[in-house]
This record gives C-alpha cells, structure tokens and sequence, in this order.
C-alpha cells in the first residue's frame, strides 16, 4: 500500500497518475483514419494506462476516485468513494438521496451483473397518486420522492465485493464537504439554471437556498461551498454504517421532509415512512445480452428500459451499412440520420408500452429481442419514406412467458415527461475489474428539497412513473410503469459493456434521462462502424428521437460550458431529413442534449490489454489513469 498523501491539491500532485482534462483533448481527424482495434486512440495521440483508469464528470471526484485505484483499492472501492465525492461536488445530479445502477464486472470470474438500488414507491403510493398535479409541481414536492436506494447499493457493493470499509469510501467526501471546494463552471451554472422545469430550483425551499445561494446570493465559479451538514451526515454514517440513513435519526428527518414539503398543499405531501426506508432492498439483476455485429452486448435489465430498448434498436439497424461511406452510410449522412430516427421511434414506442419494473409486471423481454420480431419491426424502416405516428408492436406472440397472459391487444401511449440530468462514470482497475455506474436523482437538484440539519438533496424520482396511470383490460394496456406500492420507476439509465469474443472491451454510459438510450447508441455506432476513438465517439454529435417527440439534434456551443461537438452534422442534411417529413428542427444547442447527456466510457484494447478512459465534454469530463510503474515499465507508456 502507498503511504496516504494529502488529497484535493491539485491533479499534478496525483503522485505517479498521467492526467488529463477530457476538455482539452485534441480532436483530430477520424475520418478515413485505418482502425486496428475499434475505440483504441493511435499510441501517439493517448497513452493507454495499465494500473487503472477513472472516467468522471467532475474533475474532483475522478481525482478521490484515482487516489483510491492508487492505495491499492479496487474498481468497486474506488466507485463507491467517486459516488460519495459526487454527492458533495456535483449534488445536482446524484447522491445518497438518491437512486442508480452499479453495473459490476469481475475480471476474475468473466460476470457481469448490476446493483440495482433504483429508489422505490413508498407503501402508501397508489396509480392516481398524481391526481392532476403536474410535472413541474408535483416533482418539486414530497409526493414525488422516492425511497431512496444509493446508500444500501454502495455498502452492498462493498461488502460483497469491495476490499474498503464504508467508512474508508466516506472520508474523502467528507472532507470535501467540511473543508469545502471551489464550485466549479457547471455547479455555478446549474444553480441559477431556469432550463429544467422553467424556473430555478436553488430557491425553493430554504434549506437548499442557505447551502447554494448563502445570504440570497447564487454561488458563482470558484467560490467556496462547504456543507457542514452533509459532513456531518456522512460522519454519522461512517461511524454507524447504513442503518443509521435506513433506520436511524436519518431515516427520521428526510420522512419529515418528505410529508412537510410541498408545492401542491396536501396533494403534494410525501407518502414515504419510516417503515418504508427500513424495508428498502436493493436487487442484483443479471444484464439484458444482445449481440451487433460481432460484439455482445450486456446492458441494464428491468426497471430499466435502457438495456432491451439500446439492443432492439442495434439490432433492428443491423441490416443497414451504417459505416459505409460508398453506400451512402457513413457519420452524419441522411440515410444513417434516417435509419437511426425511425428506429428510436419504433422502439421508443415499445418502451412506453411494454417496459417497467418486471419484479411487478409482465415484460416480454424475449419477444421483444426475438429476431422474428425485431426484423418485423425493422421491416418498418424504408429509406424513402417516413413511418407514420408509431405504436407499439406486439411481441406476446413471440414471449413464450406471456402465452399465458391474455392482454394481447394495443393501446394508444400515454406520453410522459422525463427528466435530463443524473451523472455516469467508470472505473477500471488494475485486474479489469470493471464499475461502470449511473447514478441520479432524477431532475436538476431532484425535488430540490434538502433534509434540513442533513444537507441530503432529495430525489424526484417517483416522477418516471406514468401519471395518470396506463393500465387499461379492454386495450390490454399492462400499465407496465403505473405506480405501485413498493415498484421502482422506469428508468432509461444502462450503463452498458460492449465484449468481444467473451472479453470486455468498451464500457459506455450516459446521464440524460430518455436520451441515454439514444445517446448510447450512437456512441456504439460511432465506435464499431465509424472507426471512432473513444473519445472521438463521445464529442460527436448526437441526435435524439422518442416515439411521439420531434427530433432534437446538437450543435455547439452547448450550454453552460461551451463545448462544440464535432464533426457537425450538415445543415443540407437535415434539410433533406426535413423535406423527407421528419420533424426534425434546426440544429441547436439543446439542454436536453447538452450537459445534462453527458457521456463518460472506457476501452480495454484487446490487443495490448492497455486501458483507455474517455470524458464528457458537455461537462467537466476527467479521465485520469495510472500507468505502468517505472521499474515495470516497457518504455511504451
Ligand atoms: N430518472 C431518469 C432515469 O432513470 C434519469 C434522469 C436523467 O438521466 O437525467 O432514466
């Protein structure tokens, strides 16, 4: 173990790290560049690391995360410290008010599987919960809070498969949070964001506006913010272990917060009790595997939608050149831009119909990947023309499972609003072990009420369930994401592993809501058919459809940093989609594509078994990587 050195300095006194700021990378051409192993930049434009890499969207969690992979932790351990650190440094996004997909993968023994500690309806929850509230009043209230899970799945993890104690991932947060941090660009600029839900969630309630706008002034870029209360908070938990978040005099404040806090009177007061913090359970959940072009897919399973929806659409699109430049494929061209719209909707609309938390209804996984299915539905595509307002197909007749259920019929879609923000990172050790995890609380700051005297930001996540409800006998609606006692909310998260010949080698994931899943699938694309680096793969830009949504697609600068994706999509292009009838607006610099589907990945090259990180741009993307010691070294590094 290397003796412990101070933390939080500065990147160059991470002893014995190369580092490098995502945002400053070049972007050279990819373009007709010879491709050996897809992903994999050429040795002269990024040294691959041996001991270890972190791929981050806050520079200073990567730093606690890198400092862990260093003292001898594994890829588990040093997860569990980034999430802590986040929770202080980018509390918009996630923390343990909140919920995410730990996707683990063990070197030693080749599994893949994920930890699932998605927050959960509390018992009183009920379909019509909602009533008439909307979006924007009832996501700002108790009522939409979920019970909480991000705690239990990162002491599940660590005790099952991590070599630190609880304690040990805290201590980094919790001095970051007592000793305070400079608020970086993106935290300055989401505290006085209006682009979420139409009006700043910093103010709302008292104890969120006395952490971020102290004496009614917004905290700007490199102030100081210290959270003495989620210090304290994170102390309690180190000394007490979970219990005391679960059952303890945590567990006490966020209910009180939950039933007291609201914007709608008594329609808006939190359901969640004591009981229900108590009963909360995470899952180990086994991947949804599909299979594109020779690689294999592992990808998030029910309560998320991301997994089955990423792979149907792979699939579907299987059949088009989507790399091929001479047959009028290729990056940005109007056939790839077509092919890949009307696939989002098609499958866009079997998620909203079909998926939702299996451990309580019915999903016809199987028939929805069947291949006989998925070419119906891929049949649908026709490069000439346009596919009418999409439903849903109908898989029962392919999903064995379902034969013994009778709701066969199609119904209309409800559509439903979701959030865009949450956070995604990566770790890979020393042995490839492998956490790849997106971790949210759903909206910009959640519900954005903090648990007064805990500093715990609160998540809105009860809000991805339909409101109203879907569930319909005569159209044979199975209300897969209706609300119900104990049921997770759909999610779109997927962290995702991309294996060839039964060995990992690119693992990607995304923040962003319903936009994940597309953003997913084009970074697969721009690795696997577009020959580009990992890096390259993720600052490209992205479009985004679902099934009733007109479609959104990024240029630069993006807000708040700044950041131009490149190569830009061209404008005759899009004219031409638009004249072909997409509803496809102008290329613009989107919120719901920018910082909010912020990307973060690595490969593992399986030729030279060097280690690659790869950031998100649209943020503050930080990879930092450790590479072969010096006595080891073979003079490549
Ligand atoms: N609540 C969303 C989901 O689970 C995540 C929000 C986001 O990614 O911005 O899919």
């Amino acid at each position: 173990m290397l003796p412990t050195k101070p933390m939080f300095s500065s990147l160059a006194h991470v002893v014995g790290c190369v580092a490098f700021i995502a945002m400053l990378l070049p972007t050279p051409s990819w373009a007709d560049r010879p491709v050996s192993t897809p992903g994999v930049p050429p040795t002269a434009e990024q040294k691959g690391f041996h001991r270890g890499v972190v791929a981050v969207s806050n520079p200073l969690a990567a730093e606690v995360g890198i400092r862990i992979l260093e003292e001898g932790g594994n890829a588990v351990d040093a997860a569990a410290a980034i999430q802590f650190a986040l929770n202080v440094v980018e509390p918009e996004s996630s923390g343990i008010g909140g919920g995410g997909f730990m996707m683990i993968h063990l070197a030693k023994t080749n599994e893949t599987f994920y930890i699932d500690s998605r927050e959960k309806a509390p018992a009183a929850a009920t379909p019509n919960m909602f009533g008439t509230l909307s979006f924007e009043i009832a996501s700002t209230s108790g009522i939409s809070v979920g019970v909480p899970g991000t705690l239990r799945g990162v002491a599940t993890a660590l005790e099952h498969w991590g070599t630190i104690p609880l304690a040990k991932a805290l201590k980094p947060a919790i001095k970051l949070a007592s000793d305070g941090f400079n608020v970086g660009p993106l935290l300055a600029a989401d505290i006085v964001d209006t682009t979420d839900r139409g009006f700043t969630m910093t103010n709302l309630q008292p104890e969120t506006a006395a952490i971020f706008r102290p004496g009614g002034v917004p905290l700007k870029e490199g102030d100081l913010l210290v959270q003495p209360d989620l210090a304290k908070t994170f102390q309690l938990i180190a000394q007490h272990g979970p219990d005391v978040f679960y059952k303890g005099e945590i567990a006490q404040a966020i209910v009180a917060a939950a039933q007291s806090r609201t914007r709608a009177g008594a329609a808006g007061l939190g359901k969640i009790t004591l009981a229900d913090l108590a009963a909360y359970d995470v899952k180990i959940r086994q991947p949804i595997v599909g299979h594109y072009r020779g690689y294999t897919v592992a990808s998030m399973p029910p309560p998320s939608s991301g997994g089955l929806t990423i792979i149907q659409m792979l699939e579907m699109l299987e059949r088009f050149p989507i790399g091929d430049k001479g047959q009028g494929f290729g990056f940005g061209a109007k056939n790839t831009l077509h092919v890949m719209i009307e696939a989002m909707r098609l499958a866009f609309a079997d998620r909203a119909f079909w998926m939702g938390d299996e451990d309580f209804v019915h999903v016809p996984k199987k028939g929805l990947l069947d291949a006989m299915y998925v070419a119906s539905r891929s049949a649908m595509i026709d490069l000439n023309t346009v596919l009418p307002p999409t439903t849903q197909g109908n898989p029962l007749p392919f999903d064995m499972a379902s034969l013994l259920s009778d709701k066969v019929k199609l119904a209309a879609l409800v559509p439903h609003r979701e959030g865009t923000h949450t956070t995604h990172f990566v770790v890979v050790d020393k042995h490839d072990n492998i956490v790849s995890y997106t971790t949210t609380i759903e909206s910009l700051f959640g519900s954005g009420i903090t648990v007064p005297g805990y500093g715990i930001v609160l998540n809105n996540e009860l809000t991805d369930f339909n409101f109203p409800p879907a569930f319909d006998l005569a159209t044979g609606n199975p209300g897969a994401n209706d609300v119900a006692p104990f049921k997770r909310p759909r999610s779109s998260m997927a962290p995702t592993l991309l294996l060839k010949d039964e060995k990992p080698f690119a693992v990607i994931g995304a923040a962003g809501g319903a936009t994940i899943i597309n953003s997913l699938l084009q970074i697969t694309f721009n690795i696997v058919d577009h020959g580009m680096t990992i890096q390259e793969a993720i600052n490209a830009p992205r479009i985004s459809s679902t099934h009733r949504s007109s479609v959104s697609c990024e240029t630069g600068p993006i807000f708040p940093l700044g950041f131009t994706p490149t190569p830009p999509f061209s404008a005759a292009v899009v004219q031409a989609l638009q004249a072909m009838g997409h509803d496809i607006p102008p290329c613009s610099a989107n919120i719901a594509t920018g910082a909010s589907s912020a990307a973060q990945a690595a490969i593992i090259d399986l030729q030279t078994g060097k280690q690659y990180g790869a950031a998100d741009p649209r943020r503050e993307g930080t990879v930092i990587g450790l590479p072969r010691r010096h006595q080891e070294d073979d003079g490549e590094d």
